[in-house]
């Protein structure tokens, strides 16, 4: 198999950014191939904070072991990545991150998307991981869709929990109570233009991509799996929040990120077990960018190793 790589920094000094920043960072797009299919990570941005204060079943000595062997601080720099994919017939992304104005240092999709070489009028579909604020923060804008000739599939159980209400009494996390608002807003004009697509976790949704169930995240969290000319990337979203820690501990996890830890837990242990079994590529949203790489069991834990570690003169060969 062979994966073609190309990277870019694009230039942050046009990208309006605050002078004020002092945390994140923005490194543009990464292009790789996946048989016929073009896929380019486009990066949101990125948000730094301190993971000790945030990680459960996890002991401070091991965390200190796994942040020294990784040459990390506990202040974490969590990368929000989103996954294009050029088909023969469609261009589709995988999530929009945080949107403008959010933060400083996010915010950066439409501008990297361009930098790319793209411009949001060309998107025919939307995917979503799910729909926590940094993954439909980039939808729309005041009511108007960003992607305006995009066709928008969440999957139904996603989007029905969102929906109703009633949910709201199981929500201890503030972010997530918001969103019972703000998730509904942001796919308006989508539901307005009659461009707004639910389905239900296993069917394919284009020609060479089809939807997993990996719930436990959120209750309709969504993987994709892409497969072209017999090779596989699988866009897990957010079943891995932080990389190095993660991959060593499955059992961790960031407190108040996912609705159901269980399920979490499981669905993370059973999808890097697959993946590394037969491995398939996978792109996550908050690996470090560009988020893609090749998992193997080593014992109890996992290895991810980066494409771009793979890289000599830019093409890898397995
Ligand atoms: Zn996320």
């Amino acid at each position: 198999m062979t994966v073609k790589t190309e990277f870019t920094l694009t230039n942050t000094s046009s990208l309006n950014e605050p002078s004020q920043v002092t945390t994140g960072s923005n490194l543009g797009y990464c292009r790789y191939s996946v048989g016929d299919f073009v896929v380019t990570t486009i990066s949101d941005g990125s948000v730094t904070f301190d993971i000790s204060q945030l990680l459960l079943n996890i002991t401070s000595e091991e965390l200190d072991k796994i942040l020294k062997k990784n040459a990390l601080s506990k202040n974490f720099n969590m990368q929000v990545n989103q996954f294009l994919i050029q088909t023969q017939e469609k261009l589709i992304l995988v999530d929009t991150g945080l949107g403008r104005g959010i933060l400083p240092t996010t915010g950066y999709l439409i501008d990297n998307l361009a930098a790319a070489g793209y411009q949001p009028e060309q998107v025919d579909a939307l995917l979503l991981t799910h729909m926590h604020g940094d993954h439909i923060g980039g939808l729309s804008v005041n009511g108007i869709a960003t992607f305006p000739n995009a066709s928008l599939y969440i999957n139904e159980k996603e989007l029905n929990y969102w929906l109703d209400k009633t949910n709201l009494a199981n929500e201890s996390d503030a972010n997530n109570q918001r969103l019972f608002e703000y998730a509904p807003s942001m796919i308006e004009p989508y539901k307005r233009s009659e461009k707004l697509h639910l389905f239900v976790a296993g069917e394919q949704i284009v020609p060479g991509i089809r939807s997993c169930d990996s719930s436990g995240h959120t209750l309709g969290h969504t993987s994709y799996l892409v497969e072209s000319q017999g090779e596989k990337l699988c866009i897990i979203g957010d079943i891995i929040n932080v990389g190095p820690v993660q991959f060593e501990n499955v059992r961790a996890r960031m407190k108040g990120f996912d609705s159901d830890p269980k399920s979490a837990e499981k669905t993370r242990i059973k999808t890097f077990h697959e993946v590394s079994q037969d491995g398939t590529l996978i792109a996550a949203t908050h690996l470090d960018f560009p988020g893609v790489g090749y998992l193997r069991q080593e014992h109890d834990i996992f290895v991810f190793t980066p494409l771009t570690n793979k890289s000599d003169d830019s093409v890898i060969t397995l």
